[in-house]
């Protein structure tokens, strides 16, 4: 079963996807890290986006690895554990061009296909429920308001960069993430959106756990509407 989770930035998608998998005994994926590796890369190896020649060479030798330590994923970009650096401000403010070029999403998109391959999953993103998993069995869309947008996010970055989040105020991080989601929305190939037959929770005043069981709600939902006459007979027998 493959269930995905997509929305703009901090509707609070990694903690839910996290949460919820962990109370249904699936894997959690994090798209969002695999597009920050590659920024990760194209920064340090100073790769220039325009040129696909170059895109290219470096993509086809970027290998991408998700290992677990102590319950915790780290991530791996050739080689490199990269887990604290793909959250930098640096990688943050470039990564959304590097999502919008199509060689760079064709490499991602191959990846998480793999990865679903015979698993029960939540893949957590932009673009999981309308491009990458369109059949999946359950799809949410998650919401929240600007303002507890900004504030989650500056809260984050203060707790795991405080170097970074020194000088920023609510007002320079509502400019940030409406600049990133505008620009995700905006590109031409796998818009930020809502896949049409994707569940929307607005997340802006509830609780994680309130999140998880309106998740749950609409699973339940899902079932039904997937769940045949002869189906739903046979499961009541
Ligand atoms: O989720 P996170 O904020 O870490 O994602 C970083 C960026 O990666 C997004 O702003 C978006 O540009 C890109 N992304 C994407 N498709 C996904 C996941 C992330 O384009 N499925």
């Amino acid at each position: 079963m493959i269930i995905t989770i997509d929305g703009p930035v901090a509707t609070g998608k990694s903690t839910i996807a996290k949460r919820l998998a962990e109370s249904l005994g699936f894997i959690y994926f994090d798209t969002g890290a695999m597009y920050r590796a590659i920024a990760y890369g194209v920064l340090k190896n100073a790769v220039d986006l325009d040129d696909d020649t170059a895109l290219k060479a470096f993509l086809d030798d970027f290998v991408f690895n998700i290992k677990v330590r102590h319950r915790k994923k780290i991530y791996c970009a050739n080689g490199e554990d990269v887990t604290e650096e793909i959250r930098a401000q640096a990688v943050t403010h470039l990564v959304s061009q590097v999502a919008a070029k199509p060689l760079v999403r064709d490499k991602l998109v191959a990846i998480q296909r793999e990865l679903a391959v015979g698993v029960n999953a939540v893949f957590e993103g932009r673009d999981m429920g309308t491009v990458v998993f369109p059949d999946a069995d359950l799809k949410i869309f998650l919401e929240g308001g600007i303002e507890i947008r900004a504030q989650r996010r500056l809260d984050q970055l203060i707790k795991e960069r405080p170097e970074e989040a020194k000088d920023l105020t609510l007002g320079d991080m509502m400019k940030e993430i409406t600049e990133r989601d505008d620009f995700d929305s905006s590109r031409e190939i796998s818009p930020l959106r809502k896949a049409e037959d994707a569940f929307g929770v607005d997340t802006s005043d509830l609780s994680i756990d309130e999140v998880v069981f309106q998740i749950f709600e609409c699973k339940d939902q899902a079932k039904t509407k997937h769940t045949s006459p002869e189906e739903e007979a046979e499961n009541r027998k």
